[in-house]
């Protein structure tokens, strides 16, 4: 008989290749929600990799599991420094200026929406959704 029941996902992210994200950063793809535009990823950045300035435009959630992230310059300049068992949580509409990784860092990452990269002006110069990872994890 065909069930119409939802299946549940299990996966040892292990067997997942690494795909290249952007400089010294790299990712698994855990899952990708069609339904909602939720992704899931585990990240994997270099010491001295950032993100660039993005705003969220779904809220993110993170528990990191290596290392050292450093959100908003950092807790020295306000921001938040991260370390591994650290869990946070990014609402909606955030805008994020670089995140720096000062050491080789893993965290596990899920988004419920895009994200926007931004240039110096604020202005949107790409947008990150489940549907661009899934393709660059696709090759
Ligand atoms: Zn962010």
């Amino acid at each position: 008989m065909q069930s119409n029941r939802l299946e549940d996902v299990y996966i040892s992210p292990s067997t997942l290749p690494w795909v290249p994200f952007s400089d010294g950063i790299r990712f698994r793809l855990l899952r990708v929600s069609p339904e909602t535009g939720t992704w899931t990823v585990l990240f994997h950045c270099m010491p001295g990799s950032a993100f660039a300035s993005h705003q969220h435009l779904g809220a993110g959630e993170y528990l990191m599991l290596k290392g050292k992230m450093e959100v908003r310059g950092g807790r020295e300049a306000g921001g938040v420094t991260a370390f591994a068992g650290d869990y946070g949580y990014e609402p909606s509409g955030v805008v994020h200026e670089q995140t720096h990784f000062p050491e080789e860092t893993e965290f596990y990452f899920t988004n419920f929406g895009p994200v926007a990269f931004l240039d110096d002006e604020g202005n949107t110069t790409s947008v990150l959704d489940w549907q661009v990872l899934a393709s660059l994890a696709k090759g």
